[in-house]
């Protein structure tokens, strides 16, 4: 039995009792402030620093480390988990955090370049585009349409969604207390394929406008549809669901609330994933059912089922954090890709250790 899950349900911050509901209040108090009010900027310009949002950068990569840090003290015992928890906090905070700031104090514009479209929903605009140097265009275009998905393709998502990107970052480290929350029904399944993919639409939607109006005549109607899509999604997505929600409600909804019903390149990634190589196998006949890895499993994937049934899992939300085969008493899952396979179908032990 690994660390930390006896005691997970006996915790009050990990039970949805009051102690939650206040920590949750308390996370969606601090967001709506980052995002509706100047006061942080004062705090930011007191601190010395650019702007509230490397305040903001300096806040989640300190959550990140700390988070990591507890995390490792419960699963670094596995290879798998150190090493992707080592490349999260190493992510976030060369890319998502020290080289915003150095290029903030060279007065130069600042990049976030482990975020691709349709995360960073903005960053194919044409006008976002045309006002980068054409190597940091190309990094955007060429990782946002090729780099990701290919690397997904042979990987699964865990490539980036547990071992690049920031959100998943913050979820699979400050997050991970609360990962045992996520709801398992399949009402909830229902409603996150519909929830994701409908907010992929919107975001291609938008695109589309954003690309027309680049070319439309001035006071045209497609500009100003444009314009209302942007302000609005970049409130109810960028700014509500994403931020409030997303991380407000890790104590009450699982660390993966966002990734699991909001998150476009989830949509897409999950297809990719879908028809690529990643999966994880199944030790038919081992299974003694005692539910751990659907217990941990922060997406809300019932695997105790999958294994019961002697079945792969192939689900196109699983962000391959690992933790399912981590928990398992009986060795039951292993994560693996095609390539893994020997030349008879045989798993080789050695591609991941888990
Ligand atoms: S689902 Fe989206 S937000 Fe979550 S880790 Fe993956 S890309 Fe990042
Ligand atoms: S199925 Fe396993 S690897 Fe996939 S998200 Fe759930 S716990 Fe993580
Ligand atoms: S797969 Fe492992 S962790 Fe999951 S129910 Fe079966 S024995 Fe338990």
């Amino acid at each position: 039995m690994q660390s930390g899950l006896m005691t997970t349900y006996q915790n009050p911050t990990q039970n949805r009792n009051g102690l939650a509901w206040g920590l949750s209040a308390l996370l969606m108090a601090f967001y709506v402030d980052l995002y509706f009010t100047d006061h942080l900027d004062t705090v930011a310009s007191a601190l010395h620093l650019p702007s509230k949002w490397t305040f903001y950068g300096l806040i989640y990569t300190l959550a990140m480390c700390i988070g990591g840090w507890f995390m490792l003290r419960k699963h670094g015992n596995s290879a798998y988990h150190r090493w992707r928890t080592i490349s999260l906090v190493a992510v976030q905070s060369v890319l998502g955090f020290l080289l915003p700031l150095v290029l903030d104090f060279l007065g130069r514009p600042s990049y976030y370049f482990s975020y691709f479209f349709p995360l960073k929903y903005d960053i194919l605009f044409p006008g976002t585009l045309k006002d980068m140097p054409v190597a940091v265009a190309c990094w955007f275009v060429f990782g946002s349409l090729v780099g990701v998905p290919t690397l997904v393709y042979f990987q699964g998502k865990r490539a980036y969604c547990s071992w690049i990107c920031g959100c998943g970052g913050l979820a699979e480290t400050f997050g991970d207390p609360w990962r045992h929350l996520s709801d398992r029904s399949d009402r909830a399944w229902r409603i996150e394929q519909v929830s994701i993919y409908t907010v992929l639409a919107l975001v291609l939607v938008m695109l589309g406008l954003v690309v027309g109006d680049a070319y439309a005549a001035d006071g045209s109607a497609i500009r100003d549809l444009a314009g209302h899509t942007k302000s609005f999604y970049g409130f109810a997505i960028g700014s509500v669901f994403s931020g409030v929600l997303g991380t407000g409600l890790y104590p009450l909804m699982g660390s993966r609330f966002w990734c699991r019903f909001g998150c476009p390149m989830a949509a897409i990634l999950g297809l990719i994933q879908k028809f690529g190589q990643f999966r994880i196998t199944v030790k038919k006949d081992m299974c003694i059912s005692c539910g751990n890895c659907s217990a941990y499993c922060e997406m809300g994937i019932d695997v105790r089922a999958y294994a019961m049934a002697g079945t792969d899992i192939r689900r196109a939300s699983c962000v391959g954090c690992g933790l399912c085969a981590h928990v398992c008493p009986r060795g039951v899952l292993k994560l693996e890709t095609r390539a893994a396979l020997g030349p008879h179908g045989k798993i080789e032990v050695w591609t991941l250790d888990l």
